[in-house]
């Protein structure tokens, strides 16, 4: 399987995609691995300036703020309504 990456503004460097997913989920608060301080340690940024740039970057992997990640639906159907009915 082929590692997926893309530019990364922080960095300026190309990343992979699981390392953009670990910094992002460790800015909002998912994880503590470590990831914010290589940040700060290899590019000098710190919090506010870290999610500022990532919330404008072009490959921010979320949908939204609140962690819900996007990855393309490729051959998943669509489940029926009645399948997320709260009971
Ligand atoms: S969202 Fe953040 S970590 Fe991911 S590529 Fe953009 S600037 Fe880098």
């Amino acid at each position: 399987m082929k590692v997926q990456k893309w530019f990364c503004p922080l960095y300026r460097a190309d990343i992979a995609e699981g390392k953009c997913l670990d910094i992002n989920y460790e800015r909002l608060g998912y994880l503590d691995g470590g990831c914010l301080a290589e940040v700060t340690r290899l590019t000098g940024k710190r919090e506010p300036d870290i999610s500022k740039t990532c919330e404008l970057c072009p490959n921010l992997p979320f949908d939204d703020l609140e962690g819900t990640v996007s990855f393309p639906r490729q051959g998943i159907p669509d489940r029926p309504d009645s399948d997320h009915a709260e009971r």
